[in-house]
């Protein structure tokens, strides 16, 4: 697996869906932040991958996606680029003003990447620490058979970007750890891995704490290697109004 950067532009995508915007050809500003590209140009990435050029104005207008691409077609630019950018542009949102006992400590993270293993959430991870690089954005990550209470003290640094396994973010949300309520960008990576996996009951909880009032603002990105039934439940429940991105050869 991996992208042939020679010739990935020949790689075919095809996009489905109301009013979709133009892919970009070039990392440009905008839409990409102008700090961010700095932090691209730094991380070598010269231009966009096909995902990510459907992906970035896709997302950067506000709309929710569902993409099909196979593993090193980079997907992790493509949800993590046009997050980030409007993340950087919006500036840190406010933590609202909870009473109960369990408030204090509490980490109120706006964007959520889920992911169903420790080594790909570990390495989104890695990842976006490059993108992040002289923002305002703290990035964290949480996943199972690592000491809780690490992770915890990280999450009480401050936490704006979560990237986290399942089972772990509902062990910290129990714990009363993390609010969901501030969550703007909700994605799922390998969504079918996931769900392989057994974690849909639990993908399920998460998106509900993601919608409780008032956090009425979710938008949605759903990325799966292949495309069959259960995933197509997946998009119609938790996606609005989403562009269908089918890259290169999809399975199903
Ligand atoms: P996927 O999630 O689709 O399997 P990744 O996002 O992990 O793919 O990307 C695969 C590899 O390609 C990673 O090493 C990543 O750093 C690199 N990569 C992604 N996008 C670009 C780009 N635009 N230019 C150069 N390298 C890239
Ligand atoms: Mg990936």
């Amino acid at each position: 697996s991996g992208i042939n950067f020679d010739n990935y532009d020949d790689i075919p995508v095809e996009a489905t869906g109301d009013n979709i915007p133009e892919p970009i050809t070039e990392f440009t500003s905008p839409p990409i932040d102008s700090l961010l590209l700095e932090n691209i140009k730094l991380a070598r990435f010269t231009k966009p991958t096909p995902v990510q050029k459907y992906s970035i104005p896709i997302v950067s207008s506000g709309r929710d996606l569902m993409a099909c691409a196979q593993t090193g077609s980079g997907k992790t630019g493509g949800f993590l680029f046009p997050v980030l950018s409007e993340s950087f542009k919006n500036g840190p949102s406010e933590i609202p003003e909870e009473t109960n006992r369990f408030s204090r400590g509490k980490a109120y993270p706006t964007a959520l990447v889920l992911a169903p293993t420790r080594e790909l959430a570990s390495q989104i991870y890695e990842e976006s620490k490059k993108f992040i690089y002289r923002s305002w954005v703290k990035a964290c990550v949480a996943y199972g058979g690592a000491d809780i209470g690490t992770q915890i003290r990280n999450l009480q640094r401050g936490c704006d970007l979560l990237v986290a396994t399942p089972g772990r973010l509902n062990d910290l949300l129990e714990r009363g750890k993390i609010s969901l309520r501030n969550i703007k960008y909700f994605v799922l990576d390998e969504a079918d891995r996931m769900l392989d996996m057994g974690f849909e009951n639990q993908i399920r909880y998460i998106v509900q704490e993601c919608d409780m009032p008032p956090a009425d603002q979710r938008q949605s990105l759903l990325f799966s290697a292949t495309f069959p039934k259960e995933i197509q439940h997946l998009a119609r429940d938790f996606l609005n109004d989403y562009i269908f991105l089918s890259v290169g050869k999809v399975g199903s």
